[in-house]
C-alpha cells in the first residue's frame, strides 16, 4: 500500500482542473505543468506548484516524458495523472514513472500497449468470447494482402489505424473501386499521425449506435463496470454528446453488454479506470471495438448517476487499495447527459476556432448541474491544443428532467469572442428526434441542415436595438459629469440619433427616438419596435420589448458587442462611418479557412495547378486541413513559410489563371 500527499498532474484545461479538484478534497497536493501558452491558464493557477516545461507546442511540452518525471521529482510528487489525451495512452511513459519510483495513476505499461494496438485488441478479446466486429487484423500488411480479405468482409468497410485514436487514419469503403485508395490514404494518415501504418478493416455497420462500459479493476483481482455511456452523437467519428443509461438497452441488453465488458478486463488482467467500447447494431447485436485505457472526456456522465468520484477511485487504486465496492453495489440513480463546449464552427463544416473568450459566464447554479470548464474570461483558445472548452453535464430522475437541465443550462451559458458549437448543442438538444432517444452515429450528418444556424430576425432586432441603447446608455451615463445637461439632450431635436451595426453577414441602420419614459421607436431593416429601458448597468441592460422584460447581457471588445440574453446571443460589430474599397485583385487566391500552423507547402512558384490540387496542408487543434486550388493556372506566389501560424482569410498562395 502506498500513500501519496503530492499528485503530478500531466495535462491541461478542463481535465487538470477536474483531477486536481479531486486530490484537494483528499488532502493531496498538486503540482501542474505547463507549456509557455498556459503560464498563466487556470489549470496553472489552481495547483499548488506549476513547473514549467516547455514552449508551447505539446510535442515539445507536454508530450515530453522526460520532462514531466524530473518536474515530479524535482516537487516530490509521489504519483502522476496524466488525465486523457497527450502521454495518457502512451506506455513509455507509464514505464518511466515506475522506473523512477513514482506511481502512474492508470493501468500498466502492458495494458496500455496491448489496447493501444486495436489488432491486438481484437485478437485478445476474440480469444476471450466476446464478439469482435467482422474483419481483418492480421500481420500481413501489404497493400495486395488487405484488398484480398476485402470480399470476404462484404461492404461497406471501415479501415483503421490500428494504432489509431481521436477517429483519425478512418476511412469508409462503399465500392470496390475505392479500396485501394483509400488504403493509401489511410495509411499515409496513420502514418503521419501515429508513425504506425498498420491498418485493420471492419464491416462498417450502418445505423449503430455507439455504447462503452466503464470499467474499474484493482490490484487484488476485482474488476467491476459502472454501467453503460451511449455516445452515438458524434461528428468526424468525435463524440460530442453523452449519456448514461443508453436509451437503446433493455435491462437484459445492459446486463449481457456488461458481462462482456468485465470478460474484456479480465482478459488483459486490467486495472484503473478504462472504458470498454462496443458498436451496437441496428439487430441487437454487440460488438467490441477497442478500450481506451484512460479516464474518459465522458466519465461526468458515469459519476454523475453512479455518485462515484472516478478521479478519487483511480489514486485508491493505484495507492494499492482493493475497490470499496462489488458490483451488485453499484447503483444508477437517475439520468445523466453531457455536452461538450468546442472551440468550433458547425456552420464551417466544424473547422476549429481560435480568439479570445471576451464573455464567460457558466451556467446558473442549479442541482444536478455540473460543469467542468477549462476556460475563463479573456482566456485566449490558440491552435496548440484540443478544442474543448467546458463540459456541461446535468442530472435528473429521468432522460426528460435531464435533457431540460441541461438544455436550460446550456442557454443559460455565455460564451463569446470565439466561435463555438454552442447554439448548435441548443439545438441538438431540442430535436425532437434525439428528444425520444432515437438517434444513431449518423445522426448529425443527417440532420444537419436542421441543426447549423437558422435566421433569426426577431433575435437580430432585439440584439441590434439593444446594442444601440446600450451605447445612448453608456454616453448619457458618461454626460452625467455634465449634470447640467438635461438627458437625452441634442442639439438637432429633427434628427434621429443613427448607429451602423453589423450582426453576421447583414448590416443594420438603426435609428431611435425617445417617446418618453425612457421608450425609444427604434427602426431597423424596415421594422419599426417599442423598446422600454428598464434599467443600465455597465455590462448589460434590461429591456421590455412588446411587454416581456429580458436581460441582455452586453461585453464589449473594441468595436465589437457581445450580447447574451435568454432569447439567445449575437455579435453585433459597430461598423466605420466610411467603408473600407476592397481593392481588385486580377489574381485568384489560396485563402486560410481556419487559424493554423502550416504543415506542409506543396507548391513552388511556377508550378501548373488544376482545380482541387492540394497546395498547403494547415494543422490546429489535432486537425488537418487541405487547402486547395479553385482555378487552374500557374503558382504565382506561396506567401507563407512552413511552420508558419496563419489566420483565416490569410492569403496562402496566389494562383495567376492560364491566358484563355
Ligand atoms: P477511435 O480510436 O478513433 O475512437 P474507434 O474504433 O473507437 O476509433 O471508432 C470511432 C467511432 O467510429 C466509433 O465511435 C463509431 O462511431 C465509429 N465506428 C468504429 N467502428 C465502426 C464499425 N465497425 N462500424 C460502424 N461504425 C464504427
Ligand atoms: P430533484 O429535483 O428530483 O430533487 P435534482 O435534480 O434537483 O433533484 O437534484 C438534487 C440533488 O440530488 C442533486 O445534487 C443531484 O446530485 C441529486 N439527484 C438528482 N437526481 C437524482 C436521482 N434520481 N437520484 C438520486 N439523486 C439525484
Ligand atoms: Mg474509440
Amino acid at each position: 500500500m502506498r500513500s501519496f500527499s503530492k499528485v503530478l498532474v500531466a495535462n491541461r484545461g478542463e481535465i487538470a482542473l477536474r483531477v486536481m479538484r479531486t486530490c484537494r478534497e483528499m488532502g493531496i497536493s498538486t503540482v501542474a505543468v505547463y507549456s509557455d501558452a498556459d503560464s498563466r491558464s487556470p489549470h496553472t493557477r489552481f495547483a499548488d506548484e506549476a513547473v514549467h516545461i516547455g514552449p508551447s507546442p505539446s510535442k515539445e511540452s507536454y508530450l515530453q516524458i522526460e520532462k514531466i518525471v524530473d518536474a515530479a521529482r524535482r516537487t516530490g510528487a509521489q504519483a502522476i495523472h496524466p488525465g486523457y489525451g497527450f502521454l495518457s495512452e502512451n506506455a513509455a511513459f507509464a514505464s518511466a514513472c515506475e522506473a523512477a519510483g513514482i506511481a502512474f495513476i492508470g493501468p500498466s505499461a502492458d495494458s496500455i500497449r496491448e489496447m493501444g494496438s486495436k489488432s491486438v485488441a481484437r485478437r485478445i478479446v476474440a480469444g476471450a468470447g466476446v464478439p469482435i466486429v467482422p474483419g481483418y487484423n492480421g500481420d500481413d500488411q501489404s497493400f495486395e494482402s488487405l484488398r484480398t480479405q476485402a470480399p470476404g468482409i462484404g461492404l461497406p468497410l471501415l479501415i483503421k489505424a490500428s494504432a489509431g485514436g481521436g477517429g483519425k487514419g478512418m476511412r469508409i469503403v462503399r465500392e470496390g473501386s475505392a479500396l485501394t485508395e483509400s488504403l493509401e490514404s489511410a495509411r499515409r494518415e496513420a502514418d503521419h499521425a501515429f508513425g504506425d501504418g498498420s491498418l485493420l478493416i471492419e464491416k462498417y455497420i450502418e445505423d449503430a449506435r455507439h455504447v462503452e462500459f466503464q470499467i474499474l479493476g484493482d490490484h487484488h483481482g476485482n474488476l467491476i463496470h459502472l454501467f453503460e455511456r451511449e455516445c452515438s452523437i458524434q461528428r468526424r467519428h468525435q463524440k460530442i454528446v453523452e449519456e448514461s443509461p443508453s436509451p437503446a438497452l433493455t435491462p437484459e441488453l445492459r446486463s449481457r453488454m456488461g458481462e462482456a465488458a468485465v470478460a474484456v478486463g479480465r482478459a488483459i488482467g486490467y486495472t484503473n479506470a478504462g472504458t470498454v467500447e462496443f458498436i451496437l447494431a441496428p439487430s441487437g447485436e454487440f460488438y467490441f471495438i477497442e478500450v481506451n485505457t484512460r479516464l474518459q472526456v465522458e466519465h461526468p456522465v458515469t459519476e454523475m448517476i453512479t455518485g462515484l468520484d472516478l478521479v478519487k477511485l483511480q489514486i485508491e487504486i493505484a495507492a494499492g487499495r482493493p475497490l470499496p465496492l462489488a458490483q451488485e453495489d453499484v447503483k444508477s440513480r437517475g439520468h445523466a447527459i453531457e455536452v461538450r463546449l468546442y472551440a468550433e464552427d458547425p456552420d464551417n463544416d466544424f473547422l476549429p476556432s481560435t480568439g479570445i473568450i471576451h464573455d464567460w459566464m457558466p451556467p446558473a447554479a442549479i442541482p444536478g448541474l455540473r460543469i467542468d470548464a477549462g476556460v475563463e474570461a479573456k482566456t485566449e483558445i490558440g491552435i496548440h491544443y484540443d478544442p474543448l472548452l467546458a463540459k456541461v453535464i446535468a442530472l435528473g430522475a429521468d432522460r426528460e428532467t435531464a435533457l431540460r437541465k441541461l438544455t436550460y443550462g446550456m442557454k443559460s451559458l455565455s460564451i463569446q469572442g470565439i466561435q463555438t458549437n454552442r447554439d448548435f448543442l441548443i439545438r441538438l438538444l431540442e430535436h425532437t428526434e434525439f428528444r425520444e432517444g432515437r438517434y444513431d452515429t449518423g445522426f448529425i450528418t443527417g440532420h444537419l441542415d436542421e441543426l447549423i444556424a437558422q435566421k433569426d430576425a426577431a433575435l437580430d432586432l432585439a440584439c441590434a436595438a439593444a446594442a444601440a441603447l446600450y451605447l445612448q446608455e453608456a454616453r448619457r451615463a458618461r454626460a452625467e459629469i455634465l449634470p447640467h445637461i438635461p438627458a437625452g439632450y441634442r442639439n438637432n431635436p429633427y434628427r434621429e440619433p443613427l448607429v451602423k451595426l453589423q450582426i453576421g453577414a447583414n448590416t443594420f441602420d438603426v435609428s431611435y427616438s425617445g417617446t418618453g419614459d425612457d421608450t425609444y421607436a427604434v427602426s431597423c431593416g424596415g421594422e419599426r419596435i417599442q423598446v422600454q429601458v428598464v434599467s443600465w448597468e455597465p455590462g448589460g441592460l434590461r429591456l421590455s420589448i412588446g411587454g416581456v422584460q429580458r436581460l441582455f447581457r452586453v461585453t464589449e471588445a473594441g468595436e465589437t458587442m457581445f450580447l447574451h440574453s435568454s432569447a439567445g446571443s449575437r455579435t453585433v460589430k459597430r461598423l466605420p462611418r466610411y467603408p473600407q474599397q476592397n481593392a481588385a485583385s486580377d489574381h485568384e487566391t489560396a485563402n486560410a479557412s481556419m487559424p493554423g500552423q502550416v504543415l506542409k507547402i506543396l507548391v513552388s512558384v511556377g508550378d501548373e495547378v488544376s482545380i482541387g490540387d492540394a497546395l498547403i496542408i494547415l494543422e490546429a487543434m489535432k486537425m488537418e486541413q487541405t487547402i486547395r486550388a479553385a482555378m487552374a493556372g500557374t503558382v504565382e506566389a506561396v506567401l507563407v513559410k512552413m511552420g508558419e501560424v496563419v489566420s483565416p482569410g490569410d492569403v496562402l498562395v496566389e494562383i495567376a489563371a492560364h491566358q484563355k
